[in-house]
């Protein structure tokens, strides 16, 4: 790693150098003021005008994300950088996550390791590269991280759409060994499958674990688990519930969560492919009643200019669910929208308590699973939101 080491340079406007200062990682492409030399996934200096270096990063000649920051020290990224890149992403997961067997073990700017996703389910790992620099260093990544855990075989699920921006192919690609097309796996007692060849993300939603897990304890009677995807939320909840309804639109996702359901020997679980909004809406209609309900929707606002459709979708579904609480229910509710920040959303819930006629009392403000670690400089990455209200309207 030697400083003077040859990088092409980029040098950028004062408003990056003070993101840079204050920890934001991404330089947008309005913010560089000159890139000659670099090529799309070249790693770069980052300078400011008066030729400063202020760090290194991934450029970008294709994304409004021109630059990702890897280090705001003046280094050539080599083997050794990468490698002890992710002894600190272990490290800062520790013996709270290691008991996880499916776990994130790169979670991208979050790690410093800008576009690099790395999740493992049991000994298989499957990354994700959303940018053409991730693509460069990803097998010195992925070398590191077999010398430090067991790993069977490695699956590249590069074929989130955001890699078009970043002129990237949309592809599923076997890197080494054979990864099963299912992979079973416990969460503190619950037994799952993930799918890690045609699953969402990488196979699993690893991001909601801790939330699932907190859903154990309001578990209650009759429990709704809208956009349920494999049941993950409804089984957690189902051994304290005497009936859990269970909505997805994928008839797919649905077969994976009657064979989850087989799994764990839950037979009070009903399962109906749907709408979420037009089955929400029926039963408010029939006036029925839930001791909890989840909701835990897609991101509907992939990009900024969403966001105002985003509001309308959260809030629709946010009443029509407060509307089917009994007295006392709980609604655990989540936003994995990053154009929708927790304040936002927390506004959108008021609303929507207001619509619905309903009072209600913030029980816990939830975030990501402990494994997806926010940078205090780089909110966007806090992207999942997480609210459990208790309805409170019974009170004179
Ligand atoms: N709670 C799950 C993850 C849910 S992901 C877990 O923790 O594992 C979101 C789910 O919403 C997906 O399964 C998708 O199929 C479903 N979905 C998307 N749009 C929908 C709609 N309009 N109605 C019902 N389900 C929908």
């Amino acid at each position: 790693m030697s400083p003077s080491g040859r990088l092409p340079d980029v040098s950028v406007r004062l408003r990056a150098k003070r993101r840079i200062a204050a920890h934001h990682p991404w330089v947008f492409t309005d913010d560089v003021a000159a890139s000659n030399e670099a090529a799309h996934g070249d790693l770069v200096r980052v300078r400011d005008n008066a030729g400063e270096v202020l760090g290194v990063a991934f450029w970008s000649a294709r994304s409004k994300i021109a630059l990702r920051m890897v280090s705001r020290a003046d280094v050539v990224p080599d083997r050794a950088f990468w490698a002890a890149r992710v002894d600190e992403a272990l490290a800062r997961r520790g013996a709270v996550v290691a008991r996880w067997t499916a776990r994130r073990l790169v979670f991208g700017e979050g790690d410093s390791l800008p576009g690099v996703v790395a999740d493992l389910y049991g000994t298989h790992l499957v990354v994700q590269l959303l940018t053409a620099g991730a693509e460069r260093v990803v097998d010195m990544i992925v070398a590191a991280l077999r010398e430090r855990v067991t790993i069977d075989s490695v699956l590249a699920r590069n074929d989130p759409s955001v890699r078009t921006l970043e002129g990237l192919r949309r592809e599923v690609r076997q890197l080494s060994g054979t990864t099963p097309d299912e992979i079973v796996l416990d969460e503190d007692g619950m037994s799952y499958a993930a799918d890690p060849w045609r699953g969402q993300k990488t196979g699993a939603f690893l991001d909601q674990r801790e939330n699932r897990l907190a859903c154990r304890a309001y578990g209650r009677g009759r429990v709704l688990d809208a956009f349920s995807y494999h049941a993950s939320f409804a089984l957690h909840a189902a051994p304290r519930a005497t009936e859990v309804v269970v909505v997805d639109a994928s008839a797919e996702a649905l077969a994976r969560g009657r064979a989850n359901a087989g799994r764990n020997a839950a037979s009070n679980l009903t399962f109906v492919e749907a709408n979420a909004f037009d089955d929400l809406r029926a039963r408010e209609r029939r006036g029925e009643r839930f001791d909890l309900v989840m909701l835990d929707p897609p991101a509907f606002a992939k990009s900024r200019g969403d966001v105002t459709a985003a509001r309308r979708g959260y809030k629709e579904i946010n009443v029509r669910a407060l509307r089917l609480l009994a007295p006392g229910g709980v609604l655990v509710t989540s936003s994995c929208s990053y154009n929708l920040d927790e304040a936002s959303f927390e506004g959108i819930l008021r609303d929507a308590a207001a619509d619905a006629g309903r009072d209600a009392i913030v029980i816990e403000r939830r975030g990501q699973a402990a494994d997806h670690p926010v940078r205090l400089g780089f909110p966007e990455g806090r992207y999942l939101k997480c609210f459990v209200l208790r309805d409170a309207s019974g009170a004179p």
